[in-house]
């Protein structure tokens, strides 16, 4: 008899849902990806073009350096391995974004193969390649896409470098998806070559359910990491609702509508086959030789997970807090900072809990704030040294968010410091209890939470500034 072999495509299919996600990251550099255009974008339409992003007969392509280089240091972070000779090869076909009749893209041998992402559940998702290409110009529909009478191009994108990178069908939930996703961002945070409030991700997902066989669907052009997860989620339950109507499912192409939370077929699946590529005869091959991928390593800073172990083995905080703020590049930075002058447990406490409420409070976004670690330094080591109450370090961090100032300073000047005098506190607490007669009888039947009414009304009078623990202590011997 036969020995079963579980080989890797055993997990393949054996899961419900199969999904296979192809990732463009456009890269910050300053100009594209073949010409020296500037790749800034908020501009007026078609005022950064030339000859070679135009596409015009006799012009030549020449590559820019640094998005090799950014695009090497992303096949690193995840762990793939370079190629030692790279080519540039053309994918022909006609559509209005691209002048030239072809893309200039990487098929044959990519930049890098091989990697992967490891997700929280210790689970590696295969990165199969990672390749660098040109994005083409942007079609504007003035009325909408179904709606308007002509079509207008604008060519500033034409030429800008992308990042693609295609996974394994290893993921076997939208929620794996989107964790992949959010991964890969930290990732990019990180390495300093993808700008979240200028440069575009996209996703294009593949999809397919066991009950089907296997008939897979592609999602194209998925913006932001929730929306990922929306698609597959929709798109499954699409192709088990077919399957349970009887329908016959279709290898087909499909686009997300973010509005209406829907996919619609675009059009049935075209294969690699159905494009021609050619190796790109003006580019020649660039060798990346293991003298450039050392200098590539020593220019990679600290990626996430020698963060959270750093933050766990030198600055003693606990792993659920290495691992919170390791996962926001701001966090970790700020983090490192301030954890040199101040313990690190009240600055992981203080960053991860009260910073980030302040943050998501104002809807601002870690990535855009201008909060100087100065003075963070001094509003954390006032909270270690007891010299003001957490009610006032909060009231601070609420200000210190939304315009900058020296909290030090401004304790002084407002009077802040905490009060500790045991005398002063004393009368008021009497003060309180005599005001509040039913509530001192509601403790003293049990009532644990009339106690933190009574500390509350204090609080209210001394604006926050008294020693809460020493006001409990006070309470507990007056009643
Ligand atoms: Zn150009």
């Amino acid at each position: 008899m036969p020995t079963l072999i579980l080989t890797e495509n055993f997990e393949k299919f054996t899961s419900d849902i199969i999904i296979g996600i192809e990732v463009h990251i456009q890269l910050n550099t300053a100009t594209k990806l073949f010409c020296s255009c500037a790749s800034k974008r908020e501009d007026a339409p078609n005022t950064r073009t030339c000859q070679t992003c135009l596409g015009h007969p006799g012009s030549k392509p020449l590559v820019n350096k640094k998005a090799i280089e950014f695009a090497a240091m992303l096949a690193l972070a995840l762990h793939c391995k370079i190629n030692p000779e790279i080519r540039f090869s053309r994918k022909v076909y006609f559509y209005p974004d691209l002048a030239k009749n072809y893309q200039i893209t990487q098929f044959e041998v990519p930049l890098g193969e091989n990697g992967c992402i490891i997700l929280d559940s210790g689970k590696k998702i295969k990165i199969e390649r990672i390749h660098l290409e040109e994005d083409p110009a942007s079609l504007i529909h003035p009325a909408g896409i179904e709606k308007s009478q002509y079509t207008l191009i604008d060519y500033n994108r034409s030429g800008i470098p992308l990042c693609e990178i295609v996974t394994a069908p290893e993921m076997h939930s939208p929620e794996e998806a989107r964790e992949f996703m959010n991964k890969l961002k930290i990732i990019l945070q990180y390495l300093k070559i993808f700008d979240e409030n200028f440069c575009v991700i996209k996703a294009d997902a593949n999809i397919s359910i066991k009950e089907s066989g296997y008939i897979r669907s592609e999602i194209k052009n998925i913006t932001g990491f929730k929306e990922i997860e929306d698609a597959l989620a929709y798109e499954i339950q699409r192709q088990k609702q077919a399957i349970q109507n009887n329908e016959k499912l279709i290898q087909d192409t499909r686009g997300w509508n973010p509005d209406n939370k829907t996919t619609i077929r675009l059009r049935t699946k075209e294969t690699e086959a159905d494009y021609g590529y050619i190796i790109d005869p003006d580019l020649v091959p660039i060798q990346l030789s293991e003298k450039f991928i050392k200098q590539i390593q020593q220019l990679m800073p600290e990626l996430p997970e020698q963060k959270i172990h750093k933050f766990i083995h030198t600055h003693k905080i606990a792993e659920t807090d290495a691992k919170v703020l390791a996962a926001e590049y701001r966090l970790a930075e700020l983090f490192e900072q301030i954890a040199v002058e101040v313990s690190p447990q009240i600055a992981a406490k203080w960053l991860r809990r009260e910073l980030t409420r302040v943050v998501n409070y104002n809807k601002m976004n870690l990535s855009q704030l201008k909060i100087d670690s100065k003075h963070l330094i001094e509003l954390f080591s006032m909270i270690e040294k007891n010299e003001i109450t957490e009610t006032v370090g909060q009231d601070i961090m609420n200000q210190l968010i939304l315009k900058p100032f020296s909290p030090k300073e401004y304790v002084q000047k407002n009077n802040l410091a905490k009060i500790q005098d045991k005398t002063q506190l004393e009368s008021i607490c009497k003060e309180i209890i005599s005001k509040n007669a039913k509530v001192v009888q509601d403790y003293k039947n049990g009532k644990q939470e009339a106690l933190h009414f009574l500390i509350g009304q204090v609080m209210k009078q001394m604006k926050g500034k008294a020693d809460a623990k020493l006001l409990k202590e006070l309470f507990e011997k007056m009643i």
